[in-house]
């Protein structure tokens, strides 16, 4: 039996409801992976993600696998046995880039933060001065943990000051907020298709610089992974020559890609982030007012991931099964220290749209009064509304 999945709205951290203009592309004819067609589609993807990154590295492409592969991808080929790796953590993800720093034989000087937290820049700039022979500085510019927005810019500029390379994971955060990875200086950076790009899950752009790439090719030993090793991909990947087999590319999950990428070249950079915000602050209008409120501080608050306090008293998986069951609504729950604190409302995307928002907080509304909580009905929905009048104005 062919199997239905039940139609949802994806409002947790990832993945996000996928646009049909997506869907469709993913469902044409599939071509061979060398087909001249074919190749020209790479090109435009890659000319399409430059524009995602602002960013002209030559050496900007999809690897064939998630978020977690973009991240051993960048780890693998710039990581060496007797490398020292400064990993800053505010969250679950710094928790993996340790990992691969151990497992690709480096050492990894740990920066902590507390959870909800940005990273704190004199705390890194300490861990820098005690450890001037570093080779990179990994962070994470949007933690989909926690909601936070730590101040990438300041980071790259920290590690170039300091002739250490930048390693990035903003999964969550390209498309939904600010990322500007030449403006920055970052070295390596990798994201993901299923958040602020709204595509199917399973491909991770990624992008080195040229600093990064003069790393790679300059390697002492091969990188230990044959899949994920950058001096092969090019071969595939690379510009002006001929492409070799490497791996048999996703093809049609590249349709989709380039459809989400289509996408938003046409909304453009700059209103795809005011739309994540303002979708934001109608949400937070509507949490206030449902007596809700939020994690992280507003000065480094994720639009597109919202951290919600679950109030002393309420069963948060009851309210997270409720929404599903009634509204067809998935939210998230809180991961690691954060599990059964909060609630984790993504607005992601195709998925960052009033009509979710209004969605949310109906749902969670009755929700609430199904277990009790005192609040003033239809006070969320009211502040929703003239959330949205006010940027309407605006
Ligand atoms: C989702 C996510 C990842 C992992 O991506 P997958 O596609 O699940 O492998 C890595 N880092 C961050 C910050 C994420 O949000």
């Amino acid at each position: 039996m062919s199997f239905y999945p039940p139609k949802r709205t994806l409002m947790g951290p990832g993945p996000s409801d996928v646009n049909p203009r997506i869907s469709l592309a993913l469902a044409r004819p599939t071509i061979g992976h060398l087909d001249p067609e074919f190749i020209r589609l790479m090109d435009e993807i890659k000319a399409l993600l430059q524009y995602a990154f602002k960013t002209k590295n030559l050496l900007t492409l999809p690897i064939s696998a998630p978020g977690s592969a973009g991240m051993e991808a960048c780890f693998v080929n710039l990581i060496e046995a007797g490398d020292t790796v400064i990993v800053c953590q505010n969250g679950v993800f710094g928790g993996r880039m340790k990992e691969n720093v151990e497992r690709a034989g480096g050492t990894a000087v740990m920066v902590n933060d507390a959870w909800g937290q940005a990273i704190d820049l004199d705390k890194l700039d300490a861990a820098i001065k005690a450890n001037p022979d570093a080779k990179a500085i990994a962070f994470v510019h949007a933690e989909t943990s926690t909601g936070v927005r730590s101040d990438a810019q300041a980071i790259c500029k920290l590690a170039q000051d300091n002739d250490m390379l930048s390693i990035m994971d903003t999964v969550t955060g390209l498309a939904g907020i600010e990322v500007d990875v030449d403006g920055w200086g970052a070295d390596a950076v990798y994201s993901g298709t299923q958040k602020c790009l709204s595509c199917v899950p399973g491909i991770s752009p990624v992008t080195f610089s040229e600093r990064a790439q003069s790393v790679i090719t300059n390697r002492q030993l091969p990188v230990q992974s044959w899949f994920l090793d950058m001096n092969l991909i090019m071969g595939y990947w690379g510009e002006g020559r001929q492409r070799a087999y490497h791996h048999t590319a996703p093809v049609n999950a590249l349709y989709a890609l380039h459809e989400a990428l289509t996408i938003l070249r046409e909304e453009g950079l700059e209103q795809s982030w005011a739309r994540h915000l303002r979708n934001h602050e109608a949400l937070k209008a509507g949490l206030t007012g449902l007596g809700l409120s939020l994690l992280v501080d507003e000065a480094c608050r994720l639009p597109q991931l919202n951290a919600v306090g679950v109030p002393k008293g309420v069963d948060e998986a009851a309210v997270r099964q409720r929404l599903l069951q009634q509204s067809n609504l998935e939210i998230g729950a809180g991961l690691g220290e954060l599990a059964g604190k909060v609630w984790r409302i993504g607005l992601m995307g195709y998925a960052s749209n009033e009509t979710n928002v209004r969605l949310c907080i109906h749902a969670l509304e009755s929700a609430l009064l199904a277990q009790n909580v005192p609040l003033n009905p239809g006070e969320g929905i009211a502040r929703v509304d003239a959330a949205y009048a006010s940027s309407d104005g605006a």
